[in-house]
């Protein structure tokens, strides 16, 4: 990062590429670390807020003129940690450079199960699919039957969301905003229904269009107006699980939500939450979800973008709509 962002939205100029030399070696005396050659970098719409410069954040602002961090998957190249051993592959938090020295463990994983695409550690199997499992399961309490709605469906997290709801039996309606993702929502994910949130001039009549009898589960990634029309339109004791709002990221101060006092009425539970508080259940998603891909009830789509210089533009495209699926950074494929 060159320079905090405080609002609006970042430009390419807002990151620099920097060049310098290092030893392929954790230095001489460091205990408990590791270095690792990035493989792959997961892009996040977190990283919008740790481009700003503040103080009371659940993760620390990014420090201009150092790198980036973020999720990625990587190999271990040098050790000086018992647990850790040289080809070992990770994921985790990693630096956005070619090689980071981490003091582990960390926030990292060992990869276990190799025989699925390693990029899907980007997201379906690493932080995006936690925050899709936690999100929906534990949050949302769903029942077969209920009437769910995803917004951003098309997304990382999104599109995960949709397949469990499927999977679980319930009837789930996504919007997005593109032609080319509404229809990845009906054919390729199988959401019943799924529409256009840009050419709805109207949001309350669209969801009361695909939700006459009202929703019981919103998964909340966008917020603002999008969050005002569900309010207008939840069932009695619907849940709403408030994962992210990034219609609001690149705004200084967030736009004032008007329809909240129609969670009385309705019973609604509204729960935020943040996905590391439940890292502890990712072996039992691995569980459920490792099979469900490999029998093909789960598939993931991926926006991969080429090289590491191409990392601050993969960034930004989160916010103007440019991926379709999750958006990850090939550093090296080796
Ligand atoms: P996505 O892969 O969905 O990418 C972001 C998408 O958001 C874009 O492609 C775009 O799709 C949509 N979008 C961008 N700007 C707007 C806008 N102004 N209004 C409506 N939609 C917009 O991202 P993720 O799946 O990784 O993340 C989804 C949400 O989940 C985010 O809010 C994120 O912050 C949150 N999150 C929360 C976590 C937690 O622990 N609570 C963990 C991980 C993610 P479109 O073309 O549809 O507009």
């Amino acid at each position: 990062l060159k320079n905090y962002v405080n609002a609006g939205l970042p430009k390419e100029s807002d990151m620099e590429i920097k060049e310098k030399s290092i030893q392929l070696k954790v230095p001489e005396g460091t205990k408990d670390s590791i270095l690792v050659k990035n493989l792959y970098l997961s892009c996040d719409p977190y990283m919008r807020n740790r481009m700003k410069k503040l103080e009371d954040s659940y993760v620390p602002s990014f420090e201009p003129g150092s790198a980036i961090s973020g999720y990625g998957v990587a190999k271990v190249v040098d050790s000086t940690h018992p647990e850790y051993k040289n080809g070992d592959l990770v994921w985790g938090m990693t630096g956005w450079e070619e090689y980071s020295l981490l003091t582990a463990p960390g926030l990292l994983f060992k990869i276990q199960h190799t025989d699925v695409p390693l990029t899907y550690y980007t997201g379906l199997l690493g932080m995006a699919g936690m925050t899709a499992y936690t999100g929906f399961y534990e949050i949302c309490t769903p029942k077969k039957g209920e009437y769910v709605y995803v917004s951003a469906a098309s997304g990382a997290v999104g599109q995960l969301v949709g397949q469990f709801a499927k999977l679980l039996g319930c009837y789930v309606v996504g919007s997005a905003g593109s032609k080319e993702k509404i229809d990845l929502l009906k054919n390729k994910f199988g959401f019943d229904e799924a529409f256009n949130y840009k050419e709805e001039p109207d949001l309350d009549a669209a969801l009361k269009r695909y939700f006459p009898e009202g929703i019981d589960i919103y998964f909340e990634n966008v917020g603002g107006k999008m969050l005002d029309a569900v309010l207008l339109n939840m069932r009695v004791h619907g849940r709403i699980a408030v994962c992210g709002m990034i219609s609001q990221y690149n705004n200084d101060k967030p736009e004032a939500t008007h329809n909240l006092m129609y969670i009385i009425p309705k019973r609604v539970r509204m729960q935020g939450f943040i996905v590391t508080d439940f890292y502890h259940l990712y072996p039992k998603y691995l569980e459920m979800v490792i099979p469900s891909i490999k029998e093909g009830k789960i598939t993931y789509i991926e926006d991969v973008a080429e090289g590491i210089e191409s990392a601050p533009t993969a960034l930004i495209g989160l916010f103007i709509g440019r991926n379709v699926g999750k958006q990850l950074v090939v550093v090296s494929r080796d």
